[in-house]
């Protein structure tokens, strides 16, 4: 006996979630059936809004309604400093500390030789033309993760921008090592923006 089409769609959807298998799917396909029609109507919008609405900022990679993004287009922020992180969700968690005022640089990724991702594989090559354009930009923080790959990246970009001129740092430990920017606790971040070390 199978499902009915409209169910095994829904199913199949969810299966192609990132950690979701047959079963949870199974079990999500069927709570969304029991939920509320209005809500599942949001849900589906939202989706949909998700996807549609959403551009990533020509400047810094953030995601955004607007290109560029609030950040970029905010003149009152310290236009010195680029803070580089690995991902959107790692420059929510700074931004939610509300203690840093520079501007980011989004890579989408990090340096990996062994699942054979390199420099132009991520957002390297925008950082490089735009601190190339931008005179007033002294000083770089890599605020990648604090595991190797994170730590490859750092080093990579630290010999890539010092000879331009520019103070390149990292943020100081206190983020444990192996773990993710987006985990650590607000005090944890704010401690390891003012504590950052030159590379
Ligand atoms: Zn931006």
């Amino acid at each position: 006996m199978q499902y009915p089409e409209p169910i095994a769609k829904l199913i199949d959807s969810y299966t192609k979630l990132p950690g979701i298998g047959l079963k949870t799917a199974t079990r999500l396909a069927f709570h969304t059936i029991d939920m509320d029609e209005d809500d599942v109507t949001s849900f589906a919008q939202s989706l949909v809004s998700a996807k549609r609405d959403l551009r990533f900022c020509s400047i810094c990679g953030n995601l955004t309604e607007t290109d560029p993004c609030v950040i970029c287009a905010d003149v009152t922020r310290d236009q010195t400093t680029v803070l580089v992180v690995e991902e959107v969700k790692d420059l929510m968690a700074i931004e939610n500390t509300g203690e840093y005022h520079g501007l980011y640089h989004v890579l989408h990724g990090v340096l990996s030789p062994l699942a054979g991702k390199g420099p132009d594989d991520i957002n390297i090559e925008s950082l490089v033309m735009r601190l190339q354009k931008n005179e007033a930009i002294a000083e770089v923080i890599v605020g990648t993760n604090a595991n190797a790959e994170g730590e490859a990246t750092a080093m990579y970009l630290s010999r890539l921008l010092k000879p331009a001129g520019l103070d390149v740092s990292r943020l100081a430990t206190g983020l444990a090592v192996g773990s993710d920017i987006d985990y650590a606790d607000e005090i944890t971040l704010i401690k390891s923006v003012e504590g950052r070390t030159k590379l």
